[in-house]
C-alpha cells in the first residue's frame, strides 16, 4: 500500500517539497494529495507577478532548487538570456517558470518511480488529526493522508487596526497589495496621490509597478523610521573570515543589546558591512532558537525594524528607480506612524463598494501622526504594505482558525507563527504530532529566518526525506 501525504498550500515550498518527494523511489511507493487552493499553482504570491519591474531580491546563482543542480535556475535563465550571470537579480516571473518546469518535471519522474501525485485545485478547509494519520477535507469531500505538511506561506494580511470601517468600505483602502496587482487596473481616472503604508520590498514593488501604470500620480511612502531597504551591491563580495568568532560570541550572549553591538564592530572590521549579514544567516535558526522569549520579544520591538532593512535588501536596479522616483518629484517619504485612516468629509456612504479608479477629484483623509504633531494627508488610495503578517491567532484563515479551535496547534506567544520543532513537526501542549508538519513563513517563530527559498529548499529537503522514510 502507498505511504500517503498531503501538502496543502500552492506556492514555491509546497512546489519544492513535492518535487524532493517525487525525484526518487521509496520501498514503500507514494501517493501525494497536493492541494494548491487554486491560485498560480508552484508560483504562489512571490512569483505569480508577471510583472518585469519585480525581481528576485537574491542573485540568480543562489536560486537553484536542489542540492545536485545548484545552478539549475541560472542555467534555466541562461538558455532563455545566454548572456545572465549569476550576479543577476532576474524577474520574480521567471522564476515562477522555473518552478513549473521543475514540476512538471518531478511528475513526470514521480510516475516513473511508481509514486502516485495528484494536484487538487482546491483550499484545504479542515484538518483533523488522529493517532493513525489525518483526515484532509475541502468542501464536502475528505481524503487520508498518513502525514500532512501545511506550506501555507503568510497569512492573508489583516487591516491595521487603525484604519476606520468607513475608509475599508470605501474600496481606497488596499488591505492586500498582491491581489490588488493582479486584478485587471479600474477604469476611470488614476487617483492623483497614493499614501503607501510601510516602505519595505512590497511597497516599493507596489510603487514602482503603479508609477508606471499610473504616470502623473504621485506617491507618499510612510514608515516609523522614513527609511528605505540598503540595496545589494553589483558585484556580490566574501567575508574576510568565517565568522566563526562573531557567532561564538552571539551564543555566548543571547542578549539583543550585545548582539546589536557585536555585529556594528563586526561589520566595521569589514569592507562591506553586507558581508556579516550574509555570513550569519545560516547561523540564524540555531540563535534565535537559543535566545530567551523576553529577547526575542525585544529584538521584534526594537531592533527588527533595522535587520529587515539589511537583511531584505532591495536589487541596485530598484533603488536606481526609486531614487528616479524621489528626484522627480514623485515620491515623497516621510517618517510618521499612523494614527487613523478615515473617509474625508461625508462622502463615507457615496463611495461604498466604489474601487480605486476615479478618485482624483476627491479628497480621502488620512491621519498621520508626525514626532507628536498630527498632520493630515490626503489621498485617493491608500495601500498597506506592511510585510508578512504570520500572527495565527487573529487571522480570518479557515484552516489555521480551525486548528487552533480544536486545539491541534499552539501559536507562537509572539505572532511568529505556530509552535514547532525544528524539524517542522507541529506542537500541541508542548507534545509534537508525528505526522502533521509546516514549513516556511509559519516556522519563523521555531527558526526565525524561515521564509526565502534558500532555507525553504533546505527545509524541504529534510522534510522530504523523513517522510519518504517513515
Ligand atoms: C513579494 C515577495 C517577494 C519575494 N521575493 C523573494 C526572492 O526574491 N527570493 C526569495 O528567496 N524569497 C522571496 N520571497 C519569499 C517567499 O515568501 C518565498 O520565496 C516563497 O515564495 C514562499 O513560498 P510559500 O509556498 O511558503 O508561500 P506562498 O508563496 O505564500 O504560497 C502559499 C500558498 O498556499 C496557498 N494556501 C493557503 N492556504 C491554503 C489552504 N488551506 N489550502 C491550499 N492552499 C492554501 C496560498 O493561496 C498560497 O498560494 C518573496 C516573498 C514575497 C511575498
Amino acid at each position: 500500500m502507498r505511504r500517503r501525504i498531503a501538502i496543502i498550500g500552492g506556492g514555491a515550498a509546497a512546489a519544492v517539497l513535492l518535487c524532493e518527494l517525487l525525484e526518487q523511489p521509496t520501498p514503500r511507493p507514494l501517493h501525494v494529495d497536493w492541494y494548491t487552493g487554486g491560485q498560480h499553482p508552484a508560483r504562489g504570491v512571490a512569483y505569480g507577478t508577471a510583472s518585469s519591474h519585480h525581481l528576485l531580491n537574491v542573485r540568480a546563482a543562489s536560486m537553484g532548487l536542489f542540492d545536485g543542480r545548484r545552478h539549475g535556475f541560472l542555467e534555466f535563465a541562461q538558455r532563455r538570456a545566454p548572456r545572465t550571470a549569476g550576479t543577476d537579480f532576474l524577474p520574480r516571473s521567471w522564476y515562477g517558470d522555473y518552478l513549473q518546469q521543475e514540476v512538471a518535471a518531478a511528475l513526470a519522474q514521480g510516475e516513473r518511480h511508481g509514486h502516485d501525485a495528484h494536484v487538487i485545485p482546491f483550499a484545504v478547509d479542515s484538518l483533523v488529526p488522529e493517532r493513525e494519520g489525518l483526515s484532509v477535507m475541502h468542501g464536502e469531500t475528505s481524503h487520508r493522508a498518513d502525514a500532512a505538511v501545511l506550506a501555507l506561506g503568510a497569512l492573508p494580511p489583516r487591516p491595521l487596526p487603525e484604519v476606520g470601517a468607513a475608509a475599508l468600505a470605501s474600496g481606497r483602502y488596499v488591505v492586500d497589495p498582491w491581489k490588488f496587482l493582479g486584478e485587471p487596473a479600474p477604469s476611470g481616472q488614476p487617483p492623483q496621490d497614493v499614501v503607501l503604508i510601510g516602505m519595505g520590498l512590497t511597497a516599493l514593488d507596489v510603487l514602482l509597478e503603479l508609477a508606471e501604470r499610473w504616470p502623473q500620480t504621485r506617491f507618499i511612502a510612510l514608515s516609523r523610521h522614513g527609511l528605505l531597504p540598503e540595496a545589494h551591491l553589483r558585484q556580490a563580495t566574501a567575508p574576510s573570515d568565517d565568522g566563526a568568532g562573531l557567532i561564538e560570541a552571539m551564543r555566548d550572549a543571547p542578549d539583543i543589546r550585545q548582539w546589536m553591538r557585536l555585529l556594528r564592530e563586526a561589520a566595521a572590521q569589514e569592507p562591506d558591512w553586507r558581508t556579516v549579514i550574509d555570513g550569519l544567516r545560516p547561523h540564524v535558526p540555531a540563535l534565535w532558537r537559543d535566545l530567551p522569549m523576553a529577547q526575542r520579544a525585544r529584538f521584534l520591538r526594537h531592533a527588527n525594524w533595522a535587520w529587515q532593512r539589511v537583511r531584505h535588501r532591495m536589487p541596485p536596479a530598484l533603488q536606481e528607480q526609486v531614487s528616479a522616483l524621489e528626484r522627480d518629484g514623485r515620491l515623497r517619504r516621510l517618517r510618521a506612524r499612523v494614527r487613523a485612516v478615515d473617509v474625508a468629509g461625508d462622502v463615507a456612504g457615496d463611495v461604498a463598494g466604489d474601487v480605486a479608479g476615479d478618485v482624483a477629484g476627491d479628497a480621502r483623509r488620512l491621519t498621520v501622526e508626525v514626532a507628536g504633531q498630527p498632520q493630515r494627508l490626503d489621498a485617493g488610495l491608500v495601500i498597506q504594505a506592511t510585510g508578512l503578517d504570520t500572527d495565527v491567532r487573529p487571522t480570518a484563515h479557515r484552516l489555521v482558525s480551525q486548528l487552533l479551535t480544536n486545539l491541534h496547534i499552539t501559536p507562537d506567544p509572539l505572532g511568529l507563527g505556530m509552535m514547532a520543532e525544528a524539524d517542522g513537526r507541529l506542537l500541541r501542549d508542548g507534545d509534537a504530532w508525528p505526522h502533521l508538519f509546516v514549513i516556511g513563513s509559519l516556522l519563523r517563530g521555531t527558526l526565525w529566518e524561515s521564509t526565502a527559498i534558500p532555507e525553504i529548499r533546505q527545509q524541504a529537503r529534510r522534510l522530504a526525506g523523513r517522510l519518504r522514510g517513515n
